[in-house]
């Protein structure tokens, strides 16, 4: 099963795939994770990437799509993908579509969570603001300034996704206002057509 978790930053797409991981056994694959991991190892990709992410900016598109195909094609990406901040862009969402087919698969679901600006802005400079309580190190771009540049980002780049998942009759909107634990009750019931679909495969498989 390939799902995408679309959202603004602060949305709770993070939270709600790694639920969904230890949930189902998915994987998660998170742009913005194996992009920090890239800047903090000093990589090629990593330097490429550091002083858009500072500024609150999108990575070039080739950079994303290339390290994304690298990362599907690992075996532990064969059972399917929880796609987390990526695609953030129209083109990117094109590679995906064509990186997906070449590999015989195809994505099962676009699960769009929806929050207002005004609640992102609380949730980002909360979730700093406990991140230093417990001694932790706040990302450079989790700040009010930056924030401001994402959203604004989001808003241009990202959001034209919604009307491109909404042609293909895949996008599910779910209510990122909600609790953290009622929004993983809305995604499980929005998933649980292809759930039961893998389990009725998974039996057939097991009962022959
Ligand atoms: P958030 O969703 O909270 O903004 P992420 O961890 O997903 O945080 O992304 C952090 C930064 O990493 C982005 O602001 C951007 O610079 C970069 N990034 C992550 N994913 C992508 C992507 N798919 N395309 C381009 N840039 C990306």
């Amino acid at each position: 099963m390939n799902l995408i978790l679309l959202g603004p930053p602060g949305a709770g797409k993070g939270t709600q795939a790694k639920r969904l991981e230890e949930a189902h056994g998915l994987k998660q694959l998170s742009t913005g994770d194996m992009l920090r991991a890239a800047v903090a190892a000093g990589t090629e990709i990593g330097k490429q990437a550091k002083a858009f992410m500072d500024a609150g900016k999108l990575v070039p598109d080739a950079v994303v799509i290339g390290a994304v195909s690298e990362r599907i094609a690992q075996p532990d990406c064969a059972k399917g993908v929880i796609f987390d901040g990526f695609p953030r862009t129209v083109a990117q969402a094109e590679a995906l579509d064509a990186m997906l087919a070449g590999r015989g698969q195809s994505l099962d679901a676009v699960i769009q969570l929806k929050v207002d600006d005004s609640i992102l802005v609380e949730r980002v400079k909360k979730r700093a603001e406990e991140t230093l309580a417990q001694g932790g190190t706040v990302r450079p771009d989790d700040t009010p300034e930056t924030l401001k540049t994402r959203l604004e980002v989001y808003h241009r780049d990202t959001a034209p996704l919604i009307a491109y998942y909404e042609r293909t009759g895949k996008l599910k909107g779910v209510d990122g206002m909600a609790s953290m634990d009622e929004v993983s009750r809305q995604i499980e019931a929005v998933l649980e057509p292809f759930l039961k679909k893998r389990g009725s495969i998974l039996k057939w498989l097991t009962g022959r």
